[in-house]
């Protein structure tokens, strides 16, 4: 597996978090190297990625993919910023959901438990994204 740098590794492991319910974590994130391990104590899940000295790439130079923990309900990787992401139009399609119905949304859909403060922080990230870009439209029709 082969990588243009930490970024895409990362953005790719999260990805992976996400979606198999695991919470992974990056450790021993330095120069030319960085190692994402799974969370659980015990768990031997690991993965590490490693800037090749030949080429200007990085590469995936050690990797277990076994788990031995459970699927997670209390992953860290549902941010408010990803729950904005991933139901941005649901939200802006129903202003008038209530924090405890986006909170179900994203347990049934995202199989996390998430607080009603990171709900609440995620319906007001999607309401801000929402008014800069109809400040923006606003600004070039009347040209403020
Ligand atoms: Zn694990």
């Amino acid at each position: 597996m082969k990588f243009n740098g930490k970024k895409e590794f990362k953005d790719a492991i999260i990805k992976y978090g996400i979606a198999e319910r695991k919470v992974i974590k990056f450790i021993k994130d330095e120069g030319d190297r960085i190692r994402a391990k799974c969370d659980w104590p015990m768990c031997p899940w690991v993965c590490l990625l490693k800037k090749t000295s030949l080429a200007e790439s990085w590469l995936v130079t050690s990797f277990n993919d076994e788990h031995t923990c459970p699927k997670r309900r209390d992953n860290r990787l549902v941010t408010s910023t990803r729950i904005a992401d991933r139901f941005e139009r649901l939200i802006r399609a129903n202003p008038a959901w209530s924090l405890h119905h986006l909170q179900a949304t994203v347990q049934q859909e995202m199989f996390a438990n998430v607080s009603l403060s990171k709900c609440k922080r995620a319906k007001a990230l999607v309401m801000a994204r929402w008014f800069d870009r109809t400040k923006g439209e606003y600004s070039r029709l009347y040209d403020y």
